[in-house]
């Protein structure tokens, strides 16, 4: 009469192994006190995700903020949704955010660490050895139910309107004895192995959620899946014995698992482990016309980091928003602590979003100006050519003909104590140079209302004559002040003021009739800074040039 020891051994002949071996060989951690083991464990289906991203680095600052270890665990169990090369893809996307785990694939090709194999496909022994274990002890058997039988007891649920799954009742091959189940391995059934719950939808379970709070649930009773027909495991398998065996404190992830908390509280509990604390992120959400929803792989083109790259936001920004839409105090931090490294927030999962923080690239293009604008020229210039040479061919030619003369063009109005901020990523960059080159510049900005082209071209004329390329900024404000009696204008703006009639208008008119005609904008960084730049033989040909423009639209 076959026990369940030997339905054990009759399913798992080859497992030599029992978990002592491995409770062993993974021996709790040697962290300081207090030191959270977080990790990320990506299924590598595809390109690296915003939600990856966000969550790799809620996980990175919890074990930072305790000196203990992040992790990365690949989760490759699901080979029909794998893409090739996506394991690589995460972890290079994850490297050029500053993600670096400490263990567990560190980089692409770079694997480190005492708590591995860290890629699921590797661990099958160990799965099987668990598996075994809780067969061997009634915890868990095979289920021979085909997919249509399954079917069946379906349709039978929702006739009977009753919960859907396999549990209780509905739990057939529970009911076998070793003996029946033994004979049906035997004449070669195919088969999966279920945990047999020993828990009671009559029941509660209440955790305590590091971000969402105290949730309250029925007690799992379903007898899930733990290793498919092929003897791959399921995630909720694979979870408990993957975060126990490396010793795993806190599980951050996504909140599309928090239904599954009772079965996974089940699962370490009937192993005999003991629970890693849970902490739910919610997804990051899009306002879309109105209502909230989560940014979407397929709709939004945001929702892939290498979006970010393309349009060219310095890893920095992205991270440093990341960070603005996880914790609602860090922006007050940021106020206070404008230069301090954004290792020094005191993060809380307390302060984390419960309902899903929004995604708003008006405030990821802010977040951006500033951190550009405290970047020095050459940090500029060196990233401007480097995202150019990959995704602007013909820009890059310009930007690389003269280095000199480009980091001249991120130097204006740059590391004062003011500088502006106008950049919020590189794409802006050819729009933002284009009238320091003749191929790009261009006319592109009217006149103000109140000035009309004969005066223009009036003040143009005399501006000719007297535009000194050698003057700084004060000096070249005075000439364009000394100008302005000459042309009916007023030197002062508070002047003008006072006495608009009196006045065709004021030396910022004549300044701004200056500024297109050298650059064809009305807005621009320091336009004597710009004039310098491009040097006396340009400047004086645009300033005549447009003269001449101004003058045939009289
Ligand atoms: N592989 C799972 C996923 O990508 C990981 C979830 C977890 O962090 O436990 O959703």
């Amino acid at each position: 009469m076959p026990s369940y020891e030997g339905l054990a051994e009759l399913m798992f002949p080859d497992v030599g192994l029992t978990p002592e071996h491995f409770e062993n060989i993974y021996p709790p951690r040697q962290a300081k006190e207090g030191g959270r083991i977080t990790r990320i464990a990506p299924s590598p289906t595809g390109y690296l995700h915003l939600g990856v991203l966000f969550t790799a680095m809620i996980n990175k600052i919890t074990a930072r903020a305790t000196q203990g270890v992040f992790y990365f665990r690949l989760e490759d169990t699901d080979k029909k949704r794998e893409v090739e090369g996506g394991a690589e893809d995460i972890l290079r996307g994850l490297n050029a955010y500053g993600i670096r785990p400490e263990e567990g694939f560190v980089a692409p090709d770079e694997i480190v660490g005492d708590y591995g194999p860290y890629r699921q496909s590797e661990r099958a022994e160990i799965y099987h050895v668990y598996a075994k274990s809780l067969v061997a002890q009634g915890l868990a058997y095979p289920c021979f139910c085909s997919e249509e039988g399954r079917q069946t007891a379906r349709s039978e649920q929702e006739r009977q309107k009753v919960r859907t799954g396999y549990y209780g009742e509905f739990a057939l091959c529970r009911r076998l004895t070793p003996q029946q189940a033994s004979e049906c391995i035997n004449q070669g059934e195919s088969y999966v192995v279920r945990l047999r719950s020993q828990g009671s939808e009559q029941n509660r379970i209440v955790f305590d959620d590091l971000i969402k709070g105290k949730i309250e649930m029925p007690e799992n009773d379903e007898d899930l899946v733990l290793l498919k027909s092929d003897g791959i495991p399921t995630y909720h398998f694979a979870h408990a014995i993957d975060d126990h065996l490396m010793r795993t404190t806190h599980v951050i992830r996504g909140d599309e698992w928090i239904s599954s908390v009772p079965k996974h509280i089940q699962l370490f509990k009937t192993l005999g482990f003991r629970p890693p604390k849970y902490a739910h992120v919610s997804p990051i959400m899009k306002d879309d016309g109105g209502g909230k929803r989560k940014l979407s792989k397929r709709k939004d083109p945001e929702a892939a980091v290498h979006y970010y790259a393309e349009q060219g936001y310095p890893a920095d920004s992205v991270m440093e928003y990341l960070m603005t839409i996880a914790s609602s105090d860090f922006e007050d931090w940021r106020r206070r602590s404008p230069k301090s490294p954004r290792s020094e927030f005191p993060f809380n999962l307390k302060k984390m979003s419960v309902s899903g923080a929004l995604f708003d690239i008006d405030k990821l293009n802010d977040v951006s100006k500033t951190v550009i604008s405290g970047m020095d020229a050459e940090q500029v210039t060196q990233a401007v050519l480097e995202w150019a040479k990959e995704y602007s061919p013909e820009f890059y030619t310009l930007m690389n003909r003269d280095y000199e003369y480009t980091k001249g063009i991120f130097s204006v109005d740059r590391g004062g104590p003011k500088p502006r901020k106008d950049i919020a990523k590189w794409s802006d960059t050819p729009d933002y140079t284009a009238y320091f080159f003749d191929e790009t510049y261009a006319i592109t900005d009217e006149l103000p209302e109140n000035i009309n082209p004969r005066d223009g071209a009036e003040i143009l004329d005399k501006y000719t004559l007297v535009y000194d390329a050698e003057q700084d900024k004060q000096q070249w404000f005075e000439t364009i002040k000394a100008i302005c009696p000459q042309v009916g204008f007023c030197p002062e703006v508070k002047e003008y003021k006072k006495n608009p009639e009196g006045y065709k208008g004021h030396a910022g008119d004549v300044s701004t009739i200056i500024r297109i005609a050298v650059t064809g904008r009305r807005n621009t960084p320091d336009l004597c800074g710009i004039m310098r730049l491009l040097g006396k033989e340009r400047v004086l040909k645009r300033l005549q040039d447009f003269g001449y423009n101004l003058s045939n639209r009289i």
